[in-house]
């Protein structure tokens, strides 16, 4: 299962490359497309070609156009792949995306400690569910990765402010010394050994968090643990509460 959350973050970072190759490729065969058609359509119209043309127009230039067809289809399949048009934003209710981010990420924190969560209520949030679901399991494993041997603890809770939402992530783990937390949110960055970390969980979170307009913070003390804070914001007009399922228990994992 753990594997299968490196896998699950692997695969939602090489959507944010196959969405940034997509968009990288899209605009320079945008051009290329429109002039090579361009280029084809005056040769064509020309009544007497050189023979040396001729030849373009006949195979050269079909062969071209075949060829830009198909990069084009493969940008189309990248963007697909990175679902890189999730749809118009939802409202959602953030504590029911942590409820599942946490069942995802239980088994990350299995046998490592005690996971405490708060759910405070909250008003609706407007944006992408899945991937507020998926920054949430990122610093979830992260939080469970960091515990120590013995006594770690998991804190997550949800709290309203006005004009945003907040979720926080708490674990009493090993910490982060300064150059550490200076890094961060590179991509590829990470300080684990190769298969349990990519190093692009943190930099995936920091796209999508600040895609919705809101931050993510981090307090670290070496040796005593770290808070991860996410920040999103609600529109004024959203006033509607959720009401918390539990608003406050405690499920001990061991
Ligand atoms: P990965 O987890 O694959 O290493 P991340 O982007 O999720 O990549 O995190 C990058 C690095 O940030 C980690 O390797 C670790 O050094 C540090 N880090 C992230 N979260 C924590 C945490 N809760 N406690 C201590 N260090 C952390
Ligand atoms: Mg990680």
């Amino acid at each position: 299962m753990q594997a299968q959350l490196v896998a699950q973050e692997k695969l939602s970072s090489l959507g944010v490359l196959a969405a940034g190759v997509a968009h990288e490729i899209n605009n320079p065969m945008a051009f290329v497309t429109s002039n090579v058609r361009l280029l084809a359509k005056d040769l064509e119209a020309q009544p007497h070609l050189p023979e040396v043309l001729r030849e373009y127009v006949d195979d050269v230039l079909p062969a071209t156009l075949e060829g830009i067809r198909r990069v084009n289809s493969i940008v189309a399949d990248l963007r697909r792949f990175a679902h890189e048009d999730p749809g118009a934003p939802t409202p959602f209710d953030l504590n029911n995306e942590l409820t599942l981010a946490l069942r995802l990420a239980q088994s990350a924190l299995q046998g490592r400690g005690e996971l405490r969560v708060n759910l405070g209520e909250l008003p609706i949030v407007v944006g992408q569910a899945r991937q507020i679901g998926q920054v949430l399991v990122n610093l979830l494993v992260n939080a469970a990765q960091a515990l120590p041997a013995r006594d770690g603890v998991v804190e997550v809770s949800t709290h309203a402010r006005p004009g945003e939402v907040l979720v926080r992530v708490r674990d009493n783990g090993v910490g982060m010394s300064a150059e550490v937390r200076d890094k961060l949110f590179q991509p590829f960055f990470t300080t684990k050994p190769v298969g349990e970390g990519t190093g692009l969980g943190l930099a995936v979170a920091y796209g999508i968090i600040t895609g919705h307009g809101g931050r993510i913070e981090v307090e670290s003390e070496p040796g005593r643990g770290s808070c991860f804070t996410v920040r999103l914001p609600v529109a004024a007009a959203e006033v509607q509460v959720v009401p918390a399922s539990a608003s406050s228990h405690a499920l001990d994992v061991y």
